[in-house]
């Protein structure tokens, strides 16, 4: 009963309310205090005076700590009658079958108090110094839906479950470790174009069989192993398109080097990065490669006010003004779908892909120009990332379809919620 008195509830329920119940202290003070309460206040005098004030405050104070407040007591005990204590006397009375207060949470849900709303579109801001994990993923994000990179990168502490089977993210790393097999083999293209057919499908299998080392045992394990054949035939397949399709046919090259790791600080936060493949045109310039198992950002879009595609703008920017670069590739391997997509710095450096002057929806007067527009957008997306910008601002209706977060950003619920407001409005 102290340790209740100052305290607040969403409801309380007293019980033992007889007399003699409710006031503390010593057995005899407290029907002292009984037999005091049960006469009118001006005969109140001494110790136990003393003891009926303090029950009569500490009873007040529990009537006053909870919207609902319910004091009770046993009607009888032993077949004798009892009487409520004096102190709750002045209490209205409540029917015995009223057994249960209504819950506080239902009585505030039936009275529909108005809703506030608050746009809390800030995550906490990345600190000084730290690395940004996530690596060319949240610069991606950043630029998709901030509310995306905050949730994933900054909130998110643990990977999620891992699943049965191979998930995008696995077979990704399993077609960049085949490639990477395949080309510390095959060093450059004068080499890939004497292999005829037979040597070039088993350089390929091969290679095959070095990638799956770059995914964990268990999930390998975890396949049924006609799963995991599919698996490797499709890798070999798309190996085998993106050679004859593209490697075969560009103007020679070396591959300098693969999976190169960088850094690059943005906003004052260091970013980790892996560059696929870097491939040196033969005059000192240098292609650099990016090897895609989804489709491509077309290079027109990586201009956009909400730049997509910003990996290879990435790579150039760490690789910095002492490399020539004179392409930016990805290389999609999308099965049906495979081809080269990029830019590059003359028409003549690889066959079939723009130049800035090619562009036709954005304005990019030359390649010098192209890295600098690429390296300001990025910038300022990194400075997005650092300050905690969280809107819930998608570039469109396409980025949500293929995020997993909308049960967090509860973007559709609150779209609704604002087209049922317009509505009213309109109607009013
Ligand atoms: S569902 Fe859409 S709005 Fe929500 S976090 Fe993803 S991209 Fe952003």
């Amino acid at each position: 009963m102290l340790e209740a008195a100052g305290l607040s509830f969403d409801a309380l329920w007293v019980a033992g309310a007889v007399g003699r119940g409710v006031a503390a202290g010593t057995r005899a003070q407290s029907a002292a205090a009984d037999r005091l309460a049960a006469q009118p206040r001006r005969a109140a005098r001494g110790p136990a005076a003393r003891e009926l004030a303090y029950a009569r405050a500490l009873t007040a104070q529990l009537d006053a700590s909870a919207p609902t407040v319910v004091f009770s007591y046993a009607d009888t005990v032993d077949d004798h009658k009892n009487l409520p204590s004096p102190l709750i006397a002045h209490l209205p009375r409540v029917a015995a079958t009223w057994l249960q207060p209504a819950p506080a949470s239902r009585a505030l849900f039936a009275s529909e108090p108005a809703l506030e709303r608050v746009a809390d579109e800030h995550a906490p801001a990345w600190t000084a110094g730290a690395p940004f994990r996530g690596g060319a993923t949240l610069i991606e994000a950043q630029s998709a839906c901030p509310f995306q990179a905050a949730a994933r990168f900054v909130c998110a502490r643990t990977d999620g479950p891992m699943l049965r089977g191979l998930q995008p993210t696995e077979r990704g790393k399993f077609v960049h470790a085949a490639f990477a097999a395949f080309w510390r083999g095959v060093r450059d293209q004068r080499t890939l174009l004497a292999l005829d057919e037979s040597r070039l499908a088993a350089t390929i299998a091969q290679a095959v069989v070095a990638g799956r080392a770059a995914v964990n045992d268990a999930l390998w394990e975890a396949l049924p192993p006609v799963v995991a054949a599919v698996e490797s035939g499709h890798v070999e397949r798309l190996m085998k398109q993106w050679i004859d399709k593209v490697e075969r046919n560009r103007p020679p090259f070396v591959v300098a080097d693969e999976e190169r790791r960088v850094g690059l600080t943005l906003a004052g936060h260091a970013l980790d990065l892996r560059i696929d493949r870097l491939d040196d045109l033969g005059d000192g310039r240098m292609a650099v490669i990016d090897y895609k198992t989804g489709m491509s950002v077309a290079p027109e879009r990586w201009f956009d006010e909400r730049p997509q595609g910003p990996q290879l703008g990435l790579y150039a920017m760490a690789l910095g003004a002492e490399t020539r670069i004179a392409a930016l590739v990805y290389a999609q391997l999308k099965p049906g779908q495979v081809k080269a997509v990029g830019l590059v710095d003359a028409e003549a450096t690889w066959p079939g892909l723009p130049a800035p002057a090619d562009l036709r929806r954005v304005s990019v007067a030359d390649w010098t120009d192209a890295q600098q527009q690429l390296a300001a957008s990025i910038g300022a997306l990194a400075q997005a990332a650092h300050e905690g910008d969280a809107r819930i601002v998608p570039r469109g209706p396409k980025v949500c379809r293929v995020c997993a977060l909308m049960p967090l950003c509860r973007k559709a619920a609150v779209d609704e919620a604002d087209d049922g407001a317009d509505d009213t409005e309109s109607g009013a």
